[in-house]
C-alpha cells in the first residue's frame, strides 16, 4: 500500500529509522476529506492500527520509513548536515492519476540526523500547522496538507512539560532546497543529477523534453517560489522562516513553525521571536527567496555546462526580472483585491497610497478589503475605516479607476468575494487554542473553539453580516506579538 520511490534513491540520499515508542498514541484530530479531496484511494488504516500506524509506533510490513538528508541555510549561515531530526517519510500514497503524495510524520522520534534534538514535537505547533495549511489549502495556497495529530501520551520538555504530539502530513513532495546543498556540499555531482531527475519525473515531467532540462528546473522552481510568495502576501502571511531547509522544490508552503498573519498592516512585520534583524519580514520575503534561488542555482551550477561567467549572467538576468515582476504583481494583486481588473500606473499608485494608509493608520488588513466591498454594496462598513484626507483621496480615485473599467457592479463585488478571506487564521485564536490544548496532561480534541475555528477556516470567503467574534482582530490585551519555532 505505502511505496517509497525515494528510499530506492542511492543509500545515502537517507537514512533508516526506528519505530517510536510512545506509551499512548492517541488521534487527537483526524482529516477525514483529505484522500477524498486528493483523489487517492481510501487506504485500509484500519481504526485500532491507526494511531499507532500515523505516530510512527508501527510500520505498516513491507514498507521503508525514512528520514531524508539535506543542509540548509540558516538565517544566512550555511549547515551542511540537517536532514530530518524529528520527522519520517513513511513511503507515498499514489493518486487516481497516478500523482504520488508522502506520507510523512513529524515528532515521531530521534533519527540518525537529530543531533541533540530529542526528536519530539509539542502539541502546539502540530495544531498551528493543521489550522493554518487548513487555511492555506481552502483559499488555494499550495501547501503540505494534514492527515492527523495524534498525542504521544507523553510528556516532553520545552520551556515547561507540554503534550507530545505526530503530525502527519501528506505533500507533493519534501524535497528542499537545502537537499540540494547537501549534495552539492560534498560535491557530489553524481547525486546532484539523480536528485534532479528524480524532481524532473516526479514534479516536472514536462520538462523532460526541454533543450536543457536542468535550467529549466531551476526556472520553474523559481517561478513556483515566486508565485507561491505573492500569494502569500496578498493574505497577509508571514513564514517565518524562509530558510532554504523550508523551501519545497514542488512549490508547496513547508515547516508552518512561527509563522503568522498579520493583523493590522504593517509593511515590516515580523512575528518570529529569534528573527531578530527582520530577515524574514512580511515585506522581506520576495528578496529572501531570490536570495534562497540564488543558492539553488549555485548547487545546480556543474549541470547546468556554462562557463562560470555566462552562468552568473545567466542567473542574475533572471533574478532582475522576477524581481521587478514580484513587486509589480504584488501591487497588482492588491488593486484586484480592491476589485480593479486593469492594472495600469494610476491603479498601482492607488494600491501603494491604499497600504500606506492602512499602516499609517494602522488598519486590519483583512477587514479593510471586506469593508471596501460593503461600502461598494451599500452597506454599513464592519470597521470604521478611518475617514481622513488620505481615505477621501484614495476612495475618490478608486470610483475613478472603477467608472473607467465600467464593469458591472456585481461582477466587481464577486471578484471581491473570490479574493479577499473574511476569516484568516489569526493568532490570538491559535495561541487560545494551542494554549486550552496544553493545560491538559492527557488532551483531548473537545474543544469548542477548535472546531469552530476549522469550520470557518475551511470556508474563508464567507461573509457575515455582523462580525463572527473569530473574525475579529485581537483586542489590546490579546495581541501576540512574538511567535516561537516550537522545537
Ligand atoms: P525546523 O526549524 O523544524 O525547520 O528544523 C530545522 C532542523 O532542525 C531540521 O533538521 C530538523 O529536523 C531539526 N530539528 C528541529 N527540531 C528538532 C528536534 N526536536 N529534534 C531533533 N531535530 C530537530
Ligand atoms: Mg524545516
Amino acid at each position: 500500500m505505502l511505496n517509497s520511490s525515494y528510499a530506492k534513491l542511492p543509500d545515502h540520499f537517507y537514512c533508516h529509522v526506528q519505530q517510536s515508542q510512545f506509551s499512548d498514541p492517541k488521534i487527537f484530530l483526524y482529516n477525514e476529506e483529505l484522500f477524498d479531496q486528493l483523489d487517492i484511494a481510501p487506504t485500509d488504516f484500519k481504526n485500532e492500527t491507526k494511531s499507532s500506524i500515523l505516530s510512527g509506533n508501527f510500520f505498516i510490513p513491507n514498507t521503508t520509513p525514512i528520514a531524508m538528508a539535506y543542509a540548509g541555510h540558516q538565517f544566512g549561515h550555511f549547515v551542511p548536515s540537517l536532514g530530518d531530526g524529528r520527522a519520517m517519510l513513511l513511503g507515498e500514497l499514489q493518486s487516481r492519476k497516478n500523482v504520488l503524495y508522502d506520507l510523512h510524520l513529524k515528532g515521531s522520534g530521534r533519527t540518525c540526523f537529530s543531533r541533540g534534538g530529542d526528536g519530539k514535537c509539542a502539541l502546539g505547533p502540530a495544531l498551528r500547522e493543521y489550522l493554518v495549511s487548513e487555511f492555506m489549502h481552502a483559499v488555494g495556497i499550495p501547501t503540505t496538507r494534514s492527515l492527523s495529530v495524534v498525542t504521544t501520551g507523553d510528556l516532553i520538555h520545552r520551556d515547561s512539560n507540554v503534550p507530545g504530539a505526530v503530525l502527519a502530513r501528506i505533500a507533493r513532495g519534501h524535497i528542499r532546497i537545502g537537499t540540494f546543498q547537501y549534495f552539492a556540499a560534498r560535491q557530489d555531482v553524481t547525486a546532484l543529477k539523480i536528485l534532479s531527475n528524480y524532481c524532473i519525473e516526479r514534479f516536472y515531467p514536462e520538462l523532460k523534453v526541454s533543450e536543457n532540462p536542468f535550467f529549466s528546473l531551476w526556472n520553474i522552481i523559481a517561478q513556483k517560489q515566486v508565485d507561491l510568495i505573492l500569494q502569500w502576501m496578498s493574505v497577509g502571511f508571514i513564514h517565518g522562516v524562509l530558510n532554504t531547509d523550508n523551501i519545497s522544490i514542488s512549490g508547496e508552503t513547508i515547516d508552518y513553525g512561527p509563522c503568522a498573519f498579520m493583523d493590522n498592516y504593517q509593511s515590516n512585520k515580523v512575528f518570529s521571536f529569534i528573527d531578530k534583524n527582520g530577515r524574514y519580514a512580511f515585506n522581506n520575503q520576495p528578496n529572501i527567496i531570490l536570495w534562497n534561488l540564488a543558492q539553488l542555482a549555485q548547487t545546480l551550477f556543474p549541470l547546468f555546462h556554462l562557463t562560470e561567467d555566462h552562468f552568473n549572467q545567466v542567473i542574475s538576468h533572471e533574478l532582475q526580472k522576477l524581481h521587478e515582476s514580484i513587486w509589480d504583481n504584488f501591487y497588482k494583486n492588491i488593486s484586484q483585491k480592491m476589485g480593479l481588473s486593469l492594472y495600469s500606473q494610476s491603479t498601482k499608485n492607488l494600491a501603494i497610497s491604499w497600504l500606506t494608509y492602512l499602516e499609517t493608520e494602522q488598519l486590519d488588513f483583512t477587514l479593510s478589503f471586506i469593508d471596501l466591498e460593503r461600502i461598494l454594496e451599500n452597506k454599513n462598513p464592519h470597521l470604521i475605516l478611518k475617514e481622513n484626507e488620505s481615505f477621501k483621496n484614495i476612495f475618490r480615485l478608486w470610483n475613478e479607476e472603477l467608472e473607467n473599467e465600467q464593469r458591472e457592479k456585481q461582477s466587481v463585488i464577486k471578484q471581491m468575494r473570490l479574493l479577499n478571506p473574511s476569516f484568516i487564521p489569526r493568532n490570538h485564536t491559535i495561541e487560545k487554542i494551542i494554549k486550552i490544548a496544553g493545560l491538559d496532561s492527557n488532551p483531548t480534541s473537545e474543544n469548542d473553539v477548535l472546531h469552530e475555528f476549522l469550520k470557518y477556516l475551511r470556508m474563508p470567503y464567507l461573509r457575515t453580516d455582523k462580525l463572527h467574534p473569530l473574525q475579529q482582530p485581537p483586542l489590546p490585551h490579546e495581541v501576540v506579538s512574538n511567535t516561537f519555532c516550537g522545537t
